[in-house]
C-alpha cells in the first residue's frame, strides 16, 4: 500500500524517545520530512540524527517544551522556515504523575492540564491556519487507554485525557470540510524507556524481580504481552497518511485487548 507520505512534512512533539520517537521514525521511513522536539536539545538532536541516518529523510530537531506557548510558536516558525508547511501534527507529551487524589494540589492539576490538554490545544492553534489554507491536514493526538477506561492510581491522567478526546472530536467536525482529519490514538502498556524504568523502580521498591512486574502487567492484557513501540506507531503512520482520508473524530486503542468495554 502506498501511504502517500513521501514529501509530506510531519511535526512530532515529545519525540526524543518512546512513542514519539517511534512515530517520528515510522513517518520518516515512509518518506515524510520530520520536525521533532523535546525539552532537551541534546536528546532531540541525538534522536534526529539517528532517524536521519536510518531513513535519509530531512529531520529538524528543536528544543521545545510543549507546555510553553512561546516554545510552540518558535517550534512552528522554525518548521515553516525550513519546510514551508506542516501537513501532519502528532501531539505527544510526557504523562502526569501517579498517586491518590489527596496527594495532588491544585497546582499539580493545573500542570497536568497544561501538559496533556492545553499543549494539544496550543499546538493545533499554531498549525491549523496553514492546514486550512492548504485544505489538507492530519492531526493525531497520543493519549492513553486511561481516556477510555480509568486506571487505578492514575487520577490525573484519567481526568485530563478524556478532555483531549472531547477537543479532538469537536475539532474533527469543524475541520472536516477542509480535508483535515483529527484523531486520537490510545496506547496501552508499551515497552518504551519510561515503562522499562517504571518496571525497574517498582521492582526495587517492592523487593521483587522486574519479570514479576511484567508478569503482573501481562496478566491484565488479553494478548499477555506488552506492545512494542512500532506496533503503536504503525497505526499513527496510517492515520497520518493519504489512505486514512475518511477517518476523523476517531479514538482508537492499541492495547492488545486491554480495554474491556465495547467502545
Ligand atoms: P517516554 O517518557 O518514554 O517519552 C516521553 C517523551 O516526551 C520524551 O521524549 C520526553 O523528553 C518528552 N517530553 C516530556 N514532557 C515534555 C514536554 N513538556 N515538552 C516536550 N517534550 C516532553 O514516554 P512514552 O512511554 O513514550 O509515553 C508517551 C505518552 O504516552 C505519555 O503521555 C504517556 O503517559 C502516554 N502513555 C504511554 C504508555 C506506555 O505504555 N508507554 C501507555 C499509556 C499512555
Amino acid at each position: 500500500m502506498d501511504l502517500g507520505l513521501k514529501d509530506r512534512v510531519a511535526l512530532v512533539t515529545a519525540a526524543s524517545r518512546g512513542l514519539g520517537r517511534a512515530v517520528a521514525e515510522g513517518l520518516a521511513r515512509e518518506g515524510a520530512a520530520i520536525v521533532m522536539c523535546s525539552r532537551s536539545q541534546e536528546a532531540i538532536e541525538r534522536a534526529a540524527q539517528e532517524i536521519h541516518h536510518i531513513t535519509g529523510t530531512p529531520v529538524l530537531a528543536v528544543q521545545a517544551d510543549v507546555t510553553r506557548e512561546q516554545d510552540i510558536s518558535r517550534l512552528v516558525t522554525l518548521a515553516l522556515d525550513r519546510f514551508q508547511r506542516v501537513d501532519i501534527l502528532v501531539c505527544n507529551a510526557g504523562g502526569p504523575p501517579s498517586g491518590p487524589f489527596l496527594n495532588f494540589s491544585t497546582d499539580d492539576w493545573r500542570r497536568a492540564i497544561e501538559l496533556n490538554l492545553l499543549s494539544t490545544i496550543m499546538l493545533c492553534r499554531a498549525v491549523v491556519p496553514r492546514m486550512k489554507e492548504h485544505r489538507w491536514g492530519r492531526i493525531i493526538n497520543i493519549t492513553s487507554v486511561a481516556a477510555k477506561q480509568p486506571i487505578d492510581g492514575l487520577i490525573l491522567s484519567n481526568a485530563v485525557r478524556p478532555g483531549v478526546h472531547g477537543f479532538a472530536k469537536s475539532l474533527a467536525r469543524e475541520l472536516a470540510p477542509y480535508n483535515i482529519t483529527v484523531n486520537c490514538v490510545c496506547p496501552g502498556y508499551t515497552r518504551t524507556e519510561r515503562v522499562v524504568e517504571l518496571a525497574q523502580k517498582m521492582a526495587a521498591s517492592e523487593g521483587i524481580s522486574v519479570e514479576d512486574i511484567y508478569r503482573r502487567w501481562e496478566s491484565l492484557i488479553p494478548m499477555k504481552r506488552l506492545a512494542e513501540p512500532r506496533e503503536f506507531s504503525d497505526l499513527v503512520v496510517f492515520l497520518a497518511s493519504e489512505r486514512a482520508s475518511y477517518i476523523t473524530g476517531a479514538s482508537i486503542q492499541v492495547d492488545g485487548g486491554f480495554i474491556a468495554g465495547i467502545f
